[in-house]
């Protein structure tokens, strides 16, 4: 895959591109980072990429023609596939797991952040692909929510994890909150580890884990049961549980 983002700040992406996982999969070779700074296409003497918003009113708005021109001068290197081009945005779709899986088949990824007050409304309409929030809360600039989902993102493709499995069992990925985990020691200051996870016992460790999983997104996230892929038997179990914790209400 190839990632490129466009950003009035590339020194901001140098330690997250380097570090840790995603500093492996770009040795390794999996991935091609680049941060590309938009100023360089700005096309005139003073670097400006950004003017006053016709109508008046406060704020900078980010000229249409600098991320025009790098976007192209990108394309111009890879004819062979339309990339995604993703702008980063408050007003966006907001991010996903479902959307970091759909994003990671892609081949090539371009990310745009903004900064000021936001963009020439020609970049949304007329060279964008998608619109992506990370969240409903403003940033200074794109920089951080582009290293949000590129995370994200890149440690999906194959190879980039050490376990091929732990992806698959991630939060969200199943549809549900992950199950709880532990580590050494089994005791920890009188709190123990539960005695399934020390018995050896594959499977009952699985279907442990299974009911812990759904019992954390019953309690936290229940919205997500709503389309989770249960069995009749699951679906009774979170009946039973719904109805003792309407019991505790009434008690
Ligand atoms: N005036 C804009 C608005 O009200 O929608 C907000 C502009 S914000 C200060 C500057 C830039 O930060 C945006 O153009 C975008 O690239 C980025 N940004 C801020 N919050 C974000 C979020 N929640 N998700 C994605 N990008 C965000």
């Amino acid at each position: 895959m190839k990632v490129d983002v466009l950003t009035l700040f590339p020194e901001m992406f140098e330690g997250v591109f380097g570090t840790s996982i995603l500093g492996k999969a770009r040795e390794k070779g999996i991935v091609a980072l680049q941060a590309v700074n938009f100023r360089n296409y700005a096309g005139n003497k003073h670097g400006q990429v950004d003017d006053t918003p016709y109508g008046g009113g406060g704020g900078m708005v980010l000229k249409p023609d600098p991320i025009f021109a790098a976007v192209e001068d990108l394309l111009e290197n890879d004819t062979a596939v339309r990339p995604r081009v993703i702008l980063m945005c408050p007003q966006g779709e907001t991010f996903t797991q479902k959307k970091a899986e759909e994003l990671s088949r892609e081949e090539h990824l371009i990310f745009i952040c903004g900064h000021y007050e936001g963009y020439d409304e020609r970049i949304r309409q007329h060279l964008v692909t998608d619109e992506l929030s990370i969240g409903d809360y403003v940033l200074t600039g794109g920089e951080l929510p582009a290293m949000v989902a590129i995370d994200s993102v890149v440690r999906l493709l194959p190879g980039v994890l050490g376990n091929e499995t732990s992806a698959v069992t991630d939060s969200f990925s199943t549809g549900l909150l992950e199950y709880p985990h532990y580590t050494r020691p089994a005791d920890f200051r009188g709190h123990q580890v539960p005695d399934v996870l020390l018995s050896g016992h594959h499977s009952n460790i699985e279907a442990w884990r299974r009911q812990e999983s759904l019992r954390r997104t019953f309690e936290r996230r229940p919205d997500l049961l709503k389309h989770a892929d249960l069995t009749v038997k699951e679906r009774q179990w979170l009946k039973s549980l719904e109805e003792q914790s309407a019991q505790r209400v009434t008690d």
